[in-house]
Parts: structure tokens; C-alpha cells; sequence
């Protein structure tokens, strides 16, 4: 192949121009994400060479090199992992056909911070090598290709690129930066081994440099012909327990997941049994952005006997815990297991079951350590004390359940071996509290005497939830209603039905009941009015026979005329309308619109049921008015304006 230059595809092209425009505070990330991509390379040949062992040619031992050179203001990081052929070369420095790109864009923020992390999660790491070069040369041959095969491609990081057949005899790759005037600081090998040592130490590789050593004649460091390692070459996970720091962990899974942020806890344990393998599990303090993307793959890299075999094992995890970073280990499983067999196999079962115990357990630690715990001086003069490690723990619980609660519930869906532990972990907003920080095991605690379910409602936000007309009763009587505004509420619930004993009842759906909270004389109200209101009802059924399934007097309500329920086990209106914005089909819901008689409103239409036209109109605005009150919208707005102006004229 004779010298060709190609232009970069559209969105390299954009997102080059970010790299160097927007991430120049936090240049040395550049660094890290090369080494990670030479070491991504050397795993890729170790596991194709798993069936082709001729890939390692003559040099078996598998590194990365680190060196600079002052002159020629380059900084070379050399590994002798898989390399890229010619095609490979264009394919994947020159177009991101990586969906993830686009969303990357659209997600910066303008804040260098965030955005560097997001350079990370999306996987442009090669084009940080623009942040502190102006031309970047790669030099790679493809292990298993001949010497005459080799590929020398470089840019300048505009609009594009120069390749062109290059004879090298080492298999791998070497990426040459030529350093920028504003990052000469990278030309130092002090400054190159710190950040190596912070980013990088965990690389199972050797990481090596060339030493430096005082020239007493030259009054100078000199760099030697002699190569060190520089980083500790250990998989973190492998070490004991106790030989490993805070620091160390926190820098490891800041390594794994390219998050800024400390993990929230962590547990690292070996498991001993019908399986054996070595856990290293994260709970993250922030969500990442494509949280909701329900393929996403799990956080959990698989390695085998300390083989790199994949990123994101989702066998490794249930879905609703995709968000858990870190490393299982196995002991059993074959080097070579693929993904498909990942799915089968019974020791991915059993780690799978011991993953989601562990992150639960966790979780449960957290839970019950959110809150401070009350120290009270007791009689003897002893107060209890709260260890440093307990205080720390405060409010770690809320912060999950603020990112991740919605998550876990899909849990309740996915996990039945599992759904009464993570029924406990749930968390909700309740007519008592707006913060999102009643748990069932409290609500049922202050249940009232003679209550005997755990009422819920669901609604779009926390204020329609709060003002929603069904909860008039429960308010009145003092009974605590759980406010539930996540998207995922009402699918979650349709697997919950209990609580310890106790079962959810929505108080949106089928007749009220409140059985003993009620007394003798409300029921004969009841019941009386409902008599005596049967002409009115009648007529109203008949009026509204397209959009109302029924038409009855209830007592669930105080202030307002008229609500709508349906039947215990329909959908909700509310989640009809959430199917039906997500376009997908909805069932037609045809719910109940249920009136208080005692309501001024109401007595009109009593006082109206001759009157013809006038009552209809009346009919269809009390039924349009529940609609609206939970934040539905009449089918005929237009109606609905022309009917309550006529009644204000
Ligand atoms: P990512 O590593 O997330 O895929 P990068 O932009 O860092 O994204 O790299 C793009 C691709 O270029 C990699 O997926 C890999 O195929 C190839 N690549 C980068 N660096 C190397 C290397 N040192 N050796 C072999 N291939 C590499």
C-alpha cells in the first residue's frame, strides 16, 4: 500500500476537536487510556492465541514499554499485543462506527471534568492522545502477519490521515505522540511514572521505563539502556485483603470504571464451594448515563485464573444490578468459554447467585446504616459509641437509592428467589415525608390500629401524587399513603403484592375499603346516599357510557366532586397513558368515575337531572375534571373549554 491520505469520518472529526478544545485541564488522562488500550491488545493476543499459540512468535512475554525522548519532544508507548493489520488500522482509528459516539456528543456538558469522564465511558480513549500531541503516529503489525505487512498511519487530529505500508518486525503496536509545546511537562520520566503509578498500577503487564539515573560529570539525570517495571503488576484482586488500602481499592475501581467518584462500598471476597472464583464487586455514587438502556451490559469483567476473558459479562449479573463494576475471577470455568456458554453454564449460575447475594448484603449494610444512629447516655453512665466506620456510612444509603432505586425495583420483576430482600431495600415518598425515605418495614410499623394493607398511589410527580383526590379519605383519618412517582412504580408493584404479610393496596384502584378504620355510621351514609343518588347515577352512566365503565357514589373523597378509579388488577389509567407516550399499545382503559355526594357540585347535578343538555354538560365536566386532576387530558378538549366557558358566560 503506497502513502494514502483519508479523511476522517464526520463525527471523528467533531469529536477530535472536543478532545483537544474541551480536556486540556486534565491532560495526563491521555495516559492512562493508551496503556489501557496496549493492554487491552495483549489480553486480545492471549486469547486468540489460546487456539493459536504460534501469535506469540518469539516473544512470549507480553509488555508494555513507556518512553520519551527530550529532542525529538515524542513520548512512544510500545506494546507487543495483537497490533492492527492495514484494513484494521483505518477501520478503527479513522471511523467510530460505535453507536455511543453521537450520544458522547451530545452529553458534553462543557464542564472539562465531566467531560473527561465521559471520554472514558464511551471509549474514545486512542483520540486523547490529542490532548498533548499534535501529530500522533501509530506504527502496529498485526501478530501472525509477515514483517512486510506492517501499517504506519498518522494525523495531525484534523480532518485526516495518512497510512501506509511500514516493514516491522516486532508484532504490537507503538503509538508516538509529538508532545505539544503547552505539555513539554510530559517529557519527564518522573512525571510519566507518577501518573502511571496512579492510573495504571493494576495493569496485570509489566509496565516498563527506561531507568534514570544522576550523572554526576553531567550534573544530569541520564536515562539508561536498562528497562524497569514501573508499576506493580499484580491484579489487585489477588492480593490478600489486608494487604490492600482504601486508597488502593478507590484507585483500582476508579481504573475499571472511569468514574471520578469514589464507589459508595465495596466487597472483595474469595468463594469457596461447588465453585470457586474471587469477587471484587462496587457499588458506584453516581448513575451512568445510559443507565436505562436495559442492554446495556453489566459492569463485571470476567477473568479466568487471572486471564483477561471479557468486559461486561452480563451473565455474571441479573440485569436490574448492571450497574455494579468490578472483577469475578474463576477458577473453574475454560479459558476459552464464550459468551454463549456463559449463559449455560452452571458455574456462572452459581457466581451469578453469590454476585447478587453479596450486592444485596451490601446494600443491606448500607440501608442500615444510613441513618445516625441515636447515642443515648444509658443509666450506668455508659453511652454506646459509634465507630468512625458506622459514621461514615451515614446518608450513603440515600445517595444509592437516589441514583439506583429505580433500578432495583426491576428487580422485583426479575429476581423472585430475591424479591423479599429487595422489597425491603425499597425506599418511597409518603403523605408523611416528601423525601424518598420511607421503607415498608417502617410504613407497616405505624400502621393505625385496624389497618390491614399497605396503601400506595402512583402518579406522574410527587405533586400530583400529594394532591391526587383519592388520597382525601386516608388523609382525613390520619392514614399514611405511600407516593410512588417512578415510571417503573406500577410494572414494579404488579409483582408485590404483599409486604411481610401485609398487601398493597392501591387506593386508586377497586372500592375503597378501609374495613375497621371506618365506622358503622360512615358506612350507612355510604350506603344511604348511594341509594338515594341511584337516579342521578343512572342518568350519569347513561351519559357517559363511552367513557365511564360505572358510575357510584363513594367515600373516599372529601374536597372534590369526583375521581377515577378502576378495577383491582386493570392498568391505571396513568400507566395507559405512560404506554401509549412510549407508543406502544396500551389497552383501552375504561375506568369508574365515582362522585361525593356530599360535594356541592354533585348536589347541582342532582338538582339538574331533568334538565337535559345542561346536565350532560355538567356530566362530561366532572368526568373531564377527574381526568385532569391526574394529569390526564380529555379526549375532546376543545368540548371540555366550549362546555365550562358556556357555564362561566
Ligand atoms: P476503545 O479502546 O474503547 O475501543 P479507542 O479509541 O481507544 O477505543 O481505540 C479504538 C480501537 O483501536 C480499539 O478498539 C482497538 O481496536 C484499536 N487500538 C487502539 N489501540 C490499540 C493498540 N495499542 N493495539 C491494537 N489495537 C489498538
Amino acid at each position: 500500500m503506497s502513502k494514502q491520505t483519508l479523511s476522517f469520518q464526520a463525527e471523528v472529526a467533531q469529536l477530535l476537536h472536543l478532545v483537544t478544545h474541551s480536556l486540556y485541564s486534565n491532560k495526563e488522562i491521555f495516559l492512562r487510556e493508551l496503556v489501557s488500550n496496549a493492554s487491552d491488545a495483549c489480553d486480545k493476543l492471549r486469547f486468540e492465541a489460546l487456539d493459536k499459540p504460534e501469535l506469540y512468535e518469539d516473544a512470549p512475554n507480553l509488555e508494555i514499554r513507556v518512553s520519551f525522548d527530550k529532542e525529538a519532544r515524542t513520548i512512544t508507548i510500545t506494546d507487543n499485543g495483537i497490533g492492527m493489520s492495514q484494513a484494521e488500522a483505518v477501520e478503527h482509528l479513522g471511523t467510530i462506527a460505535k453507536s455511543g459516539t453521537r450520544d458522547f456528543m451530545s452529553r458534553l456538558s462543557g464542564d472539562q471534568k465531566k467531560d473527561a469522564q465521559l471520554i472514558g465511558q464511551f471509549g474514545v480513549g486512542f483520540y486523547s492522545g490529542f490532548i498533548v500531541a499534535d501529530r500522533i503516529t501509530v506504527e502496529s503489525r498485526r501478530a501472525g502477519l509477515p514483517a512486510a505487512e506492517g501499517v504506519r498511519w498518522s494525523s495531525g487530529g484534523t480532518g485526516d490521515f495518512e497510512v501506509e505500508t511500514l516493514e516491522r518486525a516486532a508484532r504490537g503496536t507503538s503509538v508516538i505522540l509529538h508532545v505539544r509545546e503547552d505539555a513539554t511537562e510530559y517529557l519527564s520520566h518522573w512525571k510519566l511514572k507518577q501518573i502511571i503509578g496512579r492510573y495504571s498500577d493494576h495493569i496485570s503487564l509489566p509496565i516498563l521505563m527506561p531507568k534514570e539515573e544522576w550523572d554526576k560529570d553531567k550534573g544530569e539525570y541520564v536515562l539508561q539502556d536498562e528497562w524497569e517495571a514501573v508499576n506493580s503488576a499484580s491484579a489487585l484482586w489477588t492480593r490478600s485483603k489486608k494487604d490492600i488500602s482504601d486508597e488502593q481499592y478507590i484507585d483500582f475501581y476508579k481504573a475499571i470504571s472511569y468514574d471520578s467518584e469514589a464507589p459508595l462500598a465495596w466487597s472483595h471476597n474469595r468463594v469457596e464451594g461447588s465453585t470457586e472464583y474471587t469477587q471484587l464487586l462496587y457499588i458506584p455514587s453516581k448513575a451512568p448515563v445510559d443507565l436505562w438502556n436495559r442492554d446495556r451490559k453489566s459492569g463485571v469483567k470476567l477473568y479466568v485464573k487471572r486471564v483477561f476473558i471479557m468486559d461486561d459479562a452480563e451473565a455474571l449479573m441479573p440485569s436490574y444490578l448492571r450497574w455494579v463494576k468490578g472483577v469475578v475471577d474463576s477458577a473453574d470455568l475454560p479459558l476459552n468459554v464464550s459468551r454463549e456458554l456463559l449463559q449455560e453454564s452452571r458455574d456462572v449460575k452459581a457466581i451469578r447467585e453469590g454476585n447478587t447475594r453479596r450486592v444485596l448484603a451490601m446494600l443491606e449494610d448500607l440501608a442500615k446504616k444510613d441513618k445516625a444512629p441515636e447515642v443515648t447516655e444509658a443509666a450506668d453512665g455508659v453511652t454506646d459509641v459509634v465507630s468512625e466506620e458506622d459514621k461514615a456510612q451515614v446518608g450513603k444509603y440515600s445517595a444509592f437509592y437516589a441514583e439506583f432505586g429505580a433500578v432495583l425495583k426491576e428487580g422485583l420483576g426479575e429476581d423472585f428467589a430475591n424479591r423479599d430482600k429487595i422489597a425491603r431495600l425499597l425506599r418511597f415518598a409518603s403523605t408523611t415525608t416528601d423525601t424518598v425515605s420511607v421503607s415498608l418495614a417502617d410504613y407497616k410499623a405505624r400502621m393505625k390500629e385496624g389497618q390491614t394493607a399497605i396503601y400506595v398511589i402512583t402518579a406522574d410527580s410527587l405533586a400530583a401524587a400529594k394532591n391526587s383526590p383519592q388520597l382525601e379519605i386516608f388523609r382525613k383519618k390520619g392514614i399514611e399513603v405511600l407516593l410512588m412517582t417512578d415510571r417503573v412504580d406500577e410494572w414494579a408493584l404488579s409483582f408485590l403484592h404483599e409486604f411481610d404479610g401485609t398487601p398493597l393496596q392501591s387506593v386508586a384502584k377497586g372500592a375503597v375499603d378501609l374495613g375497621a378504620l371506618q365506622d358503622e355510621e360512615e358506612k350507612k351514609a355510604a350506603e344511604q346516599a348511594a341509594e338515594s343518588f341511584k337516579p342521578v347515577l343512572d342518568k350519569l352512566k347513561e351519559v357517559l357510557k363511552d367513557k365511564a365503565k360505572d358510575v357510584r357514589v363513594t367515600t373516599r373523597l372529601v374536597d372534590s366532586p369526583a375521581c377515577l378509579v378502576v378495577e383491582d388488577g386493570e392498568y391505571s389509567t396513568q400507566l395507559a397513558r405512560l404506554l401509549k407516550q412510549a407508543g406502544q399499545k396500551a389497552p383501552e382503559v375504561h375506568p369508574i368515575l365515582e362522585v361525593n355526594a356530599e360535594h356541592p357540585l354533585v348536589r347541582k347535578l342532582d338538582a339538574a337531572k331533568d334538565g337535559g343538555a345542561h346536565f350532560d354538560d355538567l356530566a362530561h365536566i366532572l368526568f373531564d375534571q377527574a381526568l385532569l386532576a391526574e394529569g390526564g387530558l380529555p379526549d375532546d378538549p376543545a368540548a371540555y373549554v366550549r362546555r365550562v366557558n358556556a357555564l362561566l358566560a
